[in-house]
C-alpha cells in the first residue's frame, strides 16, 4: 500500500554536522586556551546553543554566533581583527561545504519516490536548508519540501493533518533520536531511525528497544527491504 514517506536531510541524505565538528576543532585551535581542554570548551558551547537555539534557531550562521560568544565568554573580551577575519573564514567554508551524498541515497530515493509520496523534511535556516537541496540534486524525488523551525511533536501533528493520509500510513525517517525518532512516535506516526556516527550530540537522546512503529536500520538504502 502506498506510504507517506517523510525524510530527513542533514545526516540522512547527505553529511552535515562532520563539518560543524571540523569547524569546532578550528575554534579550538582560534581559541588556544589555556587550561581548558577541548570537551571543556565543548561544554560551555554547548551551554550557549541550548539557550540560543531555542531564541535563534540552527544553522551555520547561528553556531558561528555561538561560537563568537563562547571566545568572549572563556577569554572576557572580544576577538581581535584578525581572529574576526578567520572566523568569517570559517563560516564561509561551512556555509558553502561540498555535497557529499551518504551511500545509496541516489538509488535508494529512486525507488522510494516510484512506490510512495516522499516528502523531505528538514530544519534550519530556510535559505541554508533549501541551498543544500537544490546542491544535492535530490529534490526531484520529493513532491514536497518542508524546512520547519523545530521538529517536535506538535510540528509532526499539525503536518499530519495537513497531509491527511493518516499516521498508520506515515512514516519519519531519519539519524535523529531527538528530532526524528521520538517526536515521530509522541505523534503515532511510523519512525525509521537510520544512526549516523556524526550526528550532533545535542540531537541524541534514548531510542526505545522495541516499539511497534518504530524500525532501526543500519544503512538508507535497507529502506528498499521495508517500503
Ligand atoms: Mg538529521
Amino acid at each position: 500500500m502506498r506510504q507517506e514517506l517523510w525524510i530527513d536531510a542533514d545526516d540522512t541524505l547527505w553529511e552535515n554536522n562532520v563539518f560543524f565538528e571540523r569547524t569546532f576543532d578550528r575554534f579550538v585551535e582560534l581559541l588556544n586556551h589555556p587550561h581548558l581542554t577541548p570537551q571543556q570548551v565543548r561544554d560551555q558551547l554547548d551551554d550557549i546553543e541550548h539557550v540560543n537555539n531555542k531564541v535563534h534557531g540552527y544553522g551555520s550562521a547561528n553556531f558561528m554566533r555561538n561560537l563568537r560568544l563562547c571566545l568572549e565568554r572563556l577569554r572576557d573580551a572580544p576577538p581581535s581583527a584578525s581572529e574576526r577575519e578567520v572566523l568569517d573564514r570559517m563560516y564561509a567554508d561551512l556555509v558553502n561545504h561540498p555535497m557529499e551524498l551518504i551511500d545509496g541515497v541516489e538509488e535508494t530515493l529512486g525507488y522510494l519516490a516510484s512506490k510512495h509520496e516522499l516528502l523531505l523534511c528538514t530544519k534550519g535556516n530556510p535559505a541554508e536548508q533549501q541551498a543544500k537541496i537544490d546542491r544535492s540534486g535530490l529534490a526531484r524525488h520529493f513532491s514536497h519540501i518542508r524546512i520547519v523551525r523545530e521538529k517536535d511533536a506538535d510540528c509532526y501533528r499539525s503536518l499530519a493533518s495537513e497531509r491527511g493520509r493518516g499516521a498508520e500510513r506515515t512514516w519519519m525517517i531519519g539519524n535523529s533520536p531527538k528530532s526524528d525518532v521520538k517526536p515521530a512516535l509522541e505523534a503515532g506516526l511510523g519512525a525509521v531511525y537510520v544512526p549516523h556516527p556524526h550526528t550532533w550530540h545535542l540531537e541524541h537522546c534514548h531510542v526505545p528497544d522495541a516499539h511497534p512503529r518504530l524500525l532501526v536500520l543500519e544503512r538508507f538504502s535497507h529502506l528498499m527491504n521495508y517500503f
